[in-house]
Formats: C-alpha cells, sequence, structure tokens
C-alpha cells in the first residue's frame, strides 16, 4: 500500500476471484463457466471487419442487444440496462441505494461486502437459518438496501418468489436487488416482478449460462427509474462500458438463445449425476439450482478434499471461513469431466482409509 491511498480505502479487503492456475491444465471445476463454447452463431459473427472496427468507439446505447434483450424477455428497452459483467451493476447499486445502508446474508456472494466497504456504506448482516436458507422475515421491513442472490451462492439454495415478493412488498421505501447470475440452471427468474414493483432491480449475466465470462457482460431488468439511475452513474463513469466485440456477441446469443437453453439442461443433467454419485461416497449434497454444487463429507475435512483435488489437477472452491469450512463449491462441468471428478474424489477417500 502507498502512503498516497486515502483512509477510508486503507482497510479494504478486495474480493478473491477463484484461482486461475497456469502451472497445468486442470479440470476447473472452481469458477462456475460454462463447459461448452459460445454458440456458432457468435463465433463467426467476430470477423476481421469487426476487429479491424475496433479503432472506432462502441455504441454506448448498445441500441441492438438492448433490442434484442428486450424481444427477449417482453420489456422495453427502456426496462434493460447493460453492464462489463454484472459486478458493475452491483457496484453501481450500492454506490446508488445504499444510503440507509445495506442487507444481504452471511453465506452470500463475497462481493456484496466488498462493495459495501469500498461504497462507505454500513452493513446489515443477516445470518442465514442453520440449514442454509434465507431468514426471510429477517429481510422484511429493513428499509435499506437489501441484496440477495437466487439460487444462492455457493450453497446453491433457491428463494422461492413468493419469499421474494413478501420482501419487496415489506421494502417499499428501498430497493430489493435480486442477483439471478444462475437462475437459468432451473430456478425461476423474479423477471416478471418487475412490471409490478417499481423497487426491484433484478441481475443477470452471460458469464455462467452463455459461455462468455471473458466477454465480460450483466444486465438488469427493472422499472424506467431505476435503469435510468444506473444509466446516469455510467455516463458518470466510462460510457463505453461493453466493448464492441462484446455488444456483437451477446446480440448473436441471445438470438440464439434455444442453443444455451440446451446447455444449460445438459448441466442439470451432469448435475444430477454428481449429485447421485457423491451420495453413494457418502458426501451430503445441497439441493442445488445453479450449475454447482455446494456439498461435504464426513469422511474428509472440505481443505483437504480441495487440496487433494487440486494435487491431482482437478480446482474446486473451498471458501475457508466458519460456518462453510466443511463444504467445498463444485462445478457443474461436462459430463466427461464429472466422471473424472467423481474417479478422483473415490480415489482420495480410499487413500484417506
Ligand atoms: C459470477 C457471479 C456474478 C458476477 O458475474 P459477472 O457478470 O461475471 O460479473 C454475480 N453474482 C453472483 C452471485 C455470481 O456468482
Amino acid at each position: 500500500m502507498s502512503k498516497f491511498l486515502c483512509q477510508r480505502l486503507q482497510t479494504l479487503e478486495a474480493y478473491t476471484p477463484g484461482e486461475q492456475p497456469r502451472d497445468k491444465k486442470y479440470i476447473k471445476l472452481n469458477t462456475n463457466e460454462s463447459p461448452f463454447p459460445p454458440s456458432q452463431g457468435v463465433i463467426s459473427a467476430i470477423t476481421a471487419g469487426e476487429i479491424e472496427d475496433l479503432r472506432l468507439y462502441c455504441d454506448p446505447e448498445c441500441k441492438a442487444l438492448r433490442q434484442a434483450l428486450a424481444g427477449l424477455y417482453q420489456v422495453k428497452p427502456e426496462n434493460i440496462y447493460l453492464a462489463n459483467g454484472s459486478d458493475d451493476i452491483l457496484n453501481f447499486a450500492f454506490m446508488a441505494y445504499g444510503q440507509a445502508g445495506a442487507a444481504f446474508a452471511d453465506i452470500t456472494y463475497g462481493f456484496y461486502s466488498v462493495f459495501a466497504q469500498l461504497n462507505g456504506i454500513a452493513a446489515d448482516v443477516i445470518p442465514l437459518k442453520e440449514d442454509f436458507t434465507l431468514d426471510v422475515d429477517g429481510f422484511c421491513n429493513q428499509n435499506k438496501l437489501v441484496v440477495i442472490a437466487n439460487p444462492n451462492a455457493p450453497t446453491g439454495l433457491e428463494i422461492p418468489l413468493s419469499d421474494i415478493e413478501r420482501i419487496l412488498k415489506t421494502n417499499p421505501n428501498s430497493v430489493v436487488l435480486i442477483d439471478e447470475a444462475y437462475v437459468e440452471f432451473g430456478g425461476i427468474s423474479c423477471v416478471e416482478l418487475t412490471r409490478n414493483y417499481s423497487n426491484l432491480l433484478c441481475v443477470k449475466t452471460f458469464s455462467k449460462s452463455h459461455s462468455m465470462a471473458g466477454a465480460r457482460l450483466g444486465y438488469a431488468i427493472a422499472s424506467e427509474a431505476l435503469i435510468a439511475d444506473l444509466e446516469t452513474i455510467k455516463y458518470s463513469t466510462n460510457p463505453y462500458n461493453i466493448n464492441r466485440l462484446t455488444q456483437i456477441a451477446g446480440t448473436k446469443a441471445v438470438e440464439e438463445n434455444d442453443y444455451y437453453r440446451e446447455n444449460c439442461k445438459k448441466i442439470m443433467a451432469n448435475r444430477d449425476y454428481t449429485v447421485s454419485e457423491l451420495e453413494k461416497l457418502g458426501f451430503s449434497v445441497l439441493p442445488s439450482k445453479a450449475n454447482f454444487i455446494f456439498a461435504k463429507s464426513d469422511k474428509i475435512d472440505g481443505l483437504s478434499l480441495y487440496q487433494k483435488l487440486k494435487e491431482k489437477g482437478v480446482l474446486i472452491r473451498h471458501f475457508e471461513k466458519p460456518r462453510i469450512r466443511d463444504y467445498n463449491r463444485i462445478t457443474i462441468g461436462s459430463r466427461a469431466e464429472m466422471e473424472i471428478f467423481i474417479t478422483k474424489v473415490t480415489e482420495i477417500l480410499g487413500e484417506a482409509l
């Protein structure tokens, strides 16, 4: 740290992304990426001509992409905000709506507490219940920014839409942000509720379900007024936040949405396979509606399993936090990857005996 950093940021604890080691080729089940490539149309849309056009600024309004998403969700383009990954939207939401503080769960996406700190916002951390379900009553009548991931990460648990609606109704004077990074893997989206609740900010991403984590493309669906707020912040920071190639890729991906739906179905089938194999090995696995599962074994602790799998070339995610240190988060990859994962886990359990 330099002596120049302002005092407010000196204690900032930055988010730790999942490791991306380059020392050897790993089976990567640690950052919830898709095992499938982007659709064919996306790949062929990035032509040499488009690359030559990189000398020009991109469309700050992202008209084509917005129009495509508006068609997909049957909303107006004015109900859609596009961002350089959904993380940017989360940051903007804390910046814009966190004046009275922000409420989020103790076990959830690690970035929420970072954004609260970054923006100097008081965090009200509401512990999940013993079984890792959301304390819905705890989120009612907060009248501060409410931030919930549905399905939650890293647990994979789904929050029923009726509970979200109760939280929306009891927080009429504050924004409720629902982070749907994983909703395409079997969850139910709250997009429909944005028509009736002007305080609902639904945040989504192309990173997980749409095989584009590296393109950096996230979006929000909400009332026109909320979207206008986000636009104001964008035009006050970085108007060209979605680069040309990503706008093209995103627009094509929306046109080819059926391909991604099929991929999500495959992931869900691979998830069922992995859960049943892990259960045969004695693991307990939380019921997941995401492209990852959260699992623990009574034969080996979470950290050891993570380390031994890494030695064997398989990366999973371990969080050294008291409530969840027994668990690991395992991204669901291709069937072949999950078979190797199960083989390696079986080997490790055999060695541990
Ligand atoms: C991965 C993830 C995001 C961020 O996705 P990007 O669009 O890649 O920035 C947001 N929320 C949750 C819960 C995530 O797991």
